[in-house]
């Protein structure tokens, strides 16, 4: 068993680590008080390379298909930025699906602007009254004369309002079933495209998070992405890579508590002691790190895996499970060792809490990779593996 990261991806883990901590940690506490997408960040990313690193490089991206060497980059960038980490991740998702679904016009309308930082997109697939079960959602895309009319309501759709253009989960047919739902490319001037209010959130606050509506919305056929009827299909079966780098944010997030937890434990003193001394502490100190390794190598396990096309959703789930959980707890241990002091918003720690809760929710809810996982478990054929993707 080789467990050896090579020096390039070590070197690039430390460069964005490098650059992270000095160009965009200083800007972290505004962003997460004004509540918004930062271009100014965006910018910052974009000047290293790193939007597109996933992408091809015909279309201005680095074509790093090694899904580890993406995690280790957004584990590394989520220590510093949590909701730069979360945004890059959205933006790499749109990427790869362009990459995968697009014809060639959708890729030279968009792939080399979302690789450069000049625009950015947004994926709505959630609505009001479907979320985990994304089989029941009810937009539909009738087709007429060469253009699908889009009806239907989406939410929590992440830089909707920035977006130039918002990939759009939609029914084209009547069954109940996710074989008729299709992925549209929908530009953000379209009549009938319309912007809710942002959400005012608990964390992941880099970030803008908007409804949508779509009232008799219509787009040309050849917005059409991918297959009809495929859409959904094609959308989860990239879930799995998105859960990982989920994970990663989650580590990120774990290592930020744990290294202020330290840090604080050496500096803080009480009855006469640093409170490092107290083995109460050294106990919470421990766990943090215990769980972090454990997470940690389970994620990069999975990501090796699925670098060599063996099968992985399955660890995917797990490593979703547990770096989320792991990275929670860890945040809420921080806070108990910075006391009183940790509840404040001038800390470290209490904005790690905030962030990280999001990541046991999006991506596939931690009941949900449960699910996933025991039904594997059992055997069960007809399972959530199915519909939350399988490689
Ligand atoms: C900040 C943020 C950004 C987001 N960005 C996007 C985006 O860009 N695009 C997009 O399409 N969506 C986005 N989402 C939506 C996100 O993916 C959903 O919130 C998530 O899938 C859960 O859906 P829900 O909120 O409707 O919860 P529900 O599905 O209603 O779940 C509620 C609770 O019930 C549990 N539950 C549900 N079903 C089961 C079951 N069968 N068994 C056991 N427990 C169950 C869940 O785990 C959860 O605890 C975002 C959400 C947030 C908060």
């Amino acid at each position: 068993m080789d467990f050896t990261i090579t020096e390039e991806q070590q070197l690039l883990k430390k460069n964005i680590g490098d650059f992270a901590r000095q160009e965009l940690a200083p800007l972290v506490r505004e962003v997460d008080e004004k509540e918004g997408f930062s271009w100014e960040i965006w910018r910052k990313l974009a000047s290293i390379g790193i939007l597109g690193l996933c992408g091809p490089e015909k279309y201005g991206g680095e074509g790093v298909t090694s899904l580890l060497t993406q995690v280790m980059v957004i584990e590394e960038l989520a220590r510093y930025d949590f909701s730069s980490a979360g945004n890059l991740t959205s933006n790499w998702a749109l990427i790869r699906r362009l990459n995968e679904d697009g014809n060639e016009e959708h890729k030279a309308r968009y792939l080399e602007r979302l690789c450069n930082g000049e625009i950015v997109g947004s994926f709505a697939q959630t609505e009001p009254d479907s979320g985990s079960d994304v089989a029941s959602l009810r937009t539909t895309a009738r087709l007429e004369d060469g253009y699908y009319i889009i009806n239907g309501d989406k939410c929590f759709v992440t830089q909707a309002g920035e977006a130039e253009f918002t990939m759009v989960a939609a029914r084209t047919g009547q069954e109940k079933s996710k074989s008729v739902i299709s992925m549209f490319l929908v530009e953000k001037d379209r009549p009938g495209y319309i912007l809710g209010q942002k959400e005012a959130k608990l964390g992941f606050r880099g970030s803008t998070t908007r409804s949508l509506a779509f009232n008799d919305c219509k787009v040309p056929a050849s917005n059409l992405l991918g297959q009809e009827g495929k859409g959904l299909k094609s959308a989860l079966r990239g879930l799995a890579n998105g859960r990982l780098l989920t994970a990663a944010q989650a580590l990120g997030q774990a290592q930020a508590a744990l290294d202020a937890s330290i840090k604080y434990s050496k500096e803080r003193v009480q009855f006469g002691r640093p409170i490092g001394n107290f083995q109460l502490i050294q106990g919470m100190l421990a766990d943090m790190a215990i769980g972090l390794e454990s997470a940690r190598w389970l994620t990069y396990y999975a990501s090796w895996l699925r670098d060599n096309d063996k099968p992985f959703a399955i660890y995917s789930s797990m490593a979703k499970t547990l770096a989320t959980d792991t990275a929670m707890k860890a945040a809420v241990d921080a806070v108990q060792i910075f006391g009183g002091y940790g509840f404040m918003r001038d800390q470290p720690v209490e904005s790690i809490m905030r962030n990280v809760k999001i990541t046991q929710i999006y991506e596939g809810t931690n009941q949900i990779q449960r699910l996933i996982i025991a039904r594997e478990l059992l055997g069960e054929k007809k399972s959530f593996r199915e519909l939350y993707g399988q490689n």
